[in-house]
């Protein structure tokens, strides 16, 4: 039997939320003429949310109504309804909507929390040494998997090697992604069942590492040279592709995130997406932009799906790529890389393929977002962008993803024809000093220039890019506001013109990522009529430091007007949950 996504607040969840019934006067009781109170009233809360316009609206009270949206928003001196079924007293509590991850990897974040997680580690040792721990634990696995590691981070200007892995990992194959996920490193056993060899070429936009003064493969394939091994990894059953997705809703409920743009959904990630709605275990919402145009007919037809599930799912578009990432030199750029005179980056097709998918997909009124990095991808995808757009016409709110340099005289391109930057502030503090040796001192004019992008016309979205980054919009709003790393470095910020007020970074996680995903009717704001998605936290946002802002607790994450995560580790039940 299918789950019926309920919206009558169930009287034991409505309890376990710590709402209040209201009893009804006697007198109001007899009136027989009289319908039973509905909606649940939540009172006393220090309310923030964007007004749709760049700004910021303050409110005391909000009204659920049954069906999970807000019925009603109340400033401090509006006339609350006298007729309500539940009160929750917010005891002063800061709310503001559910942050909306506008650029993220639903199943490989859940798969992150599954494999090695390298992330934290900050030399080679250290993480041969973890891997070493990891092998030894995990006898069982025919492979070691991971993920998370930098080179950058470990104060190396090479990548590391074959020959340093198999010291930690002896004669069972290893692979591990680099953090951007746009390379991963092999070891000898992973390079031989790949058949990776001195005599193996390059495939079409990837490059496999060669030993120096050799052809022999070094261990790092970067871009499309690592599906050569991923070919070869044992496929994740139906059951892990669950085990990996529960651990990622619950991600980012934990970070309040109540939204993602999933970007690159692949047809076992819909099925996956899809078994958890059937169960009534789909608790976050979901706009999946298919990895492919052939994923994107796959899963969705002749176009779009509607959403599904109460609102929680559908399949918006497609994501193409265009490059690669700065950090593997994969980014596409118009000029030679600093630190790598012989070479422009890695472009994944041709201008006329990336027209001819882009086509496809907008024939057909699927949206589409273009991985862009280098000045010249940018560049690349606006032209195609302005070609398409004497075809395609109306509301089409084109994509670019990551949009991370950009020649300065492209930024005002950004202001025509809608175009989208759905950009990563933590990318801004975790890259700068790789981005500087790559391009130079002088080409950085363009680099994660969010305000210039702002000002040109483009509708900021913000997300993380999990796992490459985490999922802490918190995090994010701290960078956005001071273009500060987490080390308050460096001191005034980088590129300090490009820093954004509280209320646009904030809208950029909130309405403007809706905006993105053509949802701004239902999600991004706290007003009558869109979904009751919202979190409480433990501070005014407005008034922290950058330090105070990245430090800000969720202590509770409310999605269709039921709470579906607290911070004391009491979330909704699944089965029935997220549901209401
Ligand atoms: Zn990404």
């Amino acid at each position: 039997m299918a789950v019926k996504y309920r919206h009558a607040l169930a009287p034991a969840l409505a309890i376990a939320a710590g709402l209040v019934f209201v009893a009804q006067p006697a007198e109001a009781r007899k009136k027989k003429d009289l319908p039973p109170p509905t909606g649940t009233l939540i009172e006393n809360v220090s309310g923030l949310t964007p007004d749709g316009k760049g700004g910021v609206e303050r409110f005391e009270a909000l009204l659920i109504g049954e069906d999970g949206r807000i019925a009603d928003v109340y400033a401090a001196n509006d006339k609350r309804p006298e007729r309500v079924a539940y009160k929750l007293d917010g005891a002063g509590r800061v709310m503001v909507p559910g942050m909306i991850d506008a650029h993220g990897h639903v199943m490989a974040t859940g798969f992150a929390r599954m494999t090695l997680d390298l992330s934290m580690t900050t030399s080679l040792d250290e993480a041969l040494a973890r891997i070493a721990a990891y092998a030894a634990a995990n006898p069982e696995l025919p492979w070691i998997l991971g993920s998370g590691w930098n080179q950058v981070t470990w104060g190396m200007d090479r990548f590391p090697t074959a020959a340093e892995l198999d010291t930690a990992t002896g004669g069972r194959p290893a692979f591990l992604e680099r953090v951007d996920g746009h390379g991963g490193w092999a070891n000898t056993a992973a390079l031989a069942a790949a058949g990776i060899t001195a005599a193996t070429r390059d495939p079409a936009g990837g490059q496999i590492i060669r030993l120096p003064g050799s052809q022999d493969p070094a261990g790092m394939l970067v871009d499309n040279a690592k599906a050569l091994i991923e070919a070869k990894l044992p496929a994740p059953r139906p059951s892990d592709r669950d085990t990996a997705f529960a651990k990622a809703q619950l991600v980012f409920l934990e970070n309040g995130v109540t939204a993602v743009a999933d970007m690159g959904t692949t047809i076992e990630d819909w099925q996956t997406f899809r078994r958890a709605g059937d169960l009534g275990n789909l608790r976050m919402r979901i706009a999946s932009y298919a990895g492919g145009v052939d994923d994107m007919v796959l899963i969705a037809g002749p176009g779009p799906t509607p959403w599904l599930y109460d609102g929680r799912l559908k399949l918006a578009g497609v994501k193409l790529w265009l490059d690669g990432a700065l950090g593997s030199r994969g980014a596409w750029l118009k000029q030679p890389y600093a630190d790598a005179p012989g070479s422009t980056g890695l472009p994944m097709m041709t201008e006329t393929q990336l027209g001819n998918l882009m086509s496809r997909a907008a024939i057909d009124k699927f949206q589409v977002a273009v991985h862009a990095i280098g000045d010249k991808a940018n560049s690349t995808v606006l032209s195609a962008i302005d070609e398409l757009s004497n075809t395609y016409k109306g509301d089409r709110r084109w994509r670019i993803e990551h949009a991370q340099i950009v020649a300065p005289a492209d930024i005002a391109r950004f202001g025509e024809h809608g175009v989208i930057a759905s950009m990563q502030p933590q990318h801004e503090a975790s890259d700068r000093i790789m981005a500087e040796q790559r391009l130079g001192p002088n080409r950085l004019t363009g680099a994660y220039a969010w305000k210039s992008l702002q000002n040109a016309g483009a509708t900021l979205a913000f997300g993380s890019d999990v796992p490459v980054e985490p999922a802490k919009p918190f995090l994010g709003l701290a960078v956005a506001t001071s273009r500060q790393g987490v080390d308050d470095q460096p001191p005034g910020g980088w590129q300090p013109q490009e820093r954004l007020t509280f209320a646009e970074a904030f809208s950029a996680y909130t309405s403007g990522a809706a905006y993105a995903m053509f949802a701004e009717d239902q999600l991004g704001r706290l007003a009558k009529g869109l979904r009751a998605d919202f979190l409480f936290i433990d501070r005014d946002p407005t008034t922290a430091s950058p330090a105070q802002l990245r430090e800000t607790k969720v202590t509770e994450t409310w999605i269709n007007g039921v709470r579906a995560w607290k911070a004391d580790g009491s979330t909704a039940p699944t089965g029935a949950p997220a549901s209401r």
